[in-house]
C-alpha cells in the first residue's frame, strides 16, 4: 500500500470521506473541481523559491505572469469568444492572487528553498510517499503549505493535522535536526494571507500514531464522522447521516 500524507490524514478526519476520494460516486464527483488557483499559487511559490535558491536572484514577476496565462488559457478554447472571456476572468483572478504574495511576502523576504525533495518513508510494509516543500526562513527549514480554509474552519484543520506533522516528520528526518515551522499561506475570498506556526511536538509520536491508522485502512472502515470540517467536504450534499 502507497499512500500520501494528505490520504493518511483524509482517512483519520473521517474514513468514508477517504473511500470516497479512492473511488468517488461520479455523479458528486463531476460536480466537483479542485481549486486551480490553489494549485497555481503552490507551484508560483515553489517556483519562485527554487529559482532564488539556485540563482540566487529574485524570480521575475514576468516569468509568473506568464506561467499563470499558459496554465489556464490550456483549458480553454480560445477562439470561442465566450471560453476567452471566461478565460480571461479567471487568469485576472489567479494572477491577484499570486501577484499579492508575491508582492506582500517573496519580494519581503526572497529566501532561497529547496522544494519538491521525495521523501519515502516505510512503515510495516505501508508507504508514505511525498514531496517536501520546503524553504529557508530565517536560516531554518520550514514546510511551505497553501491552503483554501477560510479562517472561520482553520482551528479545525490545523488541530492535531496529521498531514502537516508527517511533513514535519520527514522533513526532520531529512535534515537530521528537528523542523517545526510550518509557513502557511492562505487564499480565499479576495486575498491571500501568511501564518507561522509551530508543531513543536510533531514529531514525536507521528511514526506510532501511523501504525494505528495503517490497521483501520487495512480492515476498510468507510463509516461516517460527522464533524465542523463536514461543512466543507465536498461529499456532504450525499453524505447520508
Ligand atoms: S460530510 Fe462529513 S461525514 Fe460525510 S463524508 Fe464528508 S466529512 Fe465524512
Amino acid at each position: 500500500m502507497r499512500l500520501t500524507p494528505a490520504q493518511i490524514a483524509s482517512f483519520v478526519r473521517c474514513p468514508r470521506l477517504y473511500s470516497w476520494q479512492k473511488e468517488p460516486p461520479l455523479s458528486v464527483f463531476d460536480k466537483l473541481s479542485d481549486s486551480k488557483e490553489g494549485k497555481i499559487l503552490f507551484e508560483s511559490i515553489k517556483r519562485a523559491h527554487k529559482y532564488t535558491a539556485y540563482e540566487n536572484k529574485v524570480y521575475p514577476w514576468k516569468y509568473l505572469r506568464g506561467y499563470i496565462g499558459r496554465t489556464i488559457a490550456a483549458d480553454y478554447n480560445t477562439n470561442d469568444y465566450k471560453e476567452l472571456e471566461a478565460c480571461k476572468k479567471k487568469i485576472e483572478k489567479t494572477v491577484d492572487y499570486v501577484q499579492e504574495w508575491y508582492q506582500r511576502y517573496y519580494l519581503d523576504d526572497p529566501v532561497g528553498g529547496l522544494p519538491d525533495i521525495e521523501a519515502v518513508q516505510d512503515i510495516e510494509g505501508t508507504s508514505i510517499f511525498g514531496k517536501l516543500p520546503l524553504v529557508l526562513a530565517e536560516g531554518a527549514p520550514a514546510l511551505v503549505m497553501v491552503n483554501s480554509v477560510s479562517p472561520k474552519y482553520w482551528k479545525v484543520f490545523l488541530k492535531d493535522d496529521l498531514e502537516s506533522r508527517i511533513y514535519l516528520a520527514f522533513a526532520t528526518k531529512y535534515f537530521d535536526t528537528p523542523v517545526e515551522r510550518i509557513i502557511m499561506y492562505r487564499y480565499f475570498g479576495e486575498g491571500v494571507s501568511r501564518t507561522d506556526f509551530s508543531v513543536s511536538d510533531g514529531n514525536k509520536s507521528v511514526f506510532l500514531i501511523l501504525k494505528d491508522v495503517f490497521s483501520a485502512i487495512k480492515l476498510d472502515f468507510s463509516y461516517p464522522i460527522r464533524t465542523e470540517s463536514c461543512k466543507l467536504c465536498r461529499y456532504k450534499d450525499v453524505c447520508k447521516i
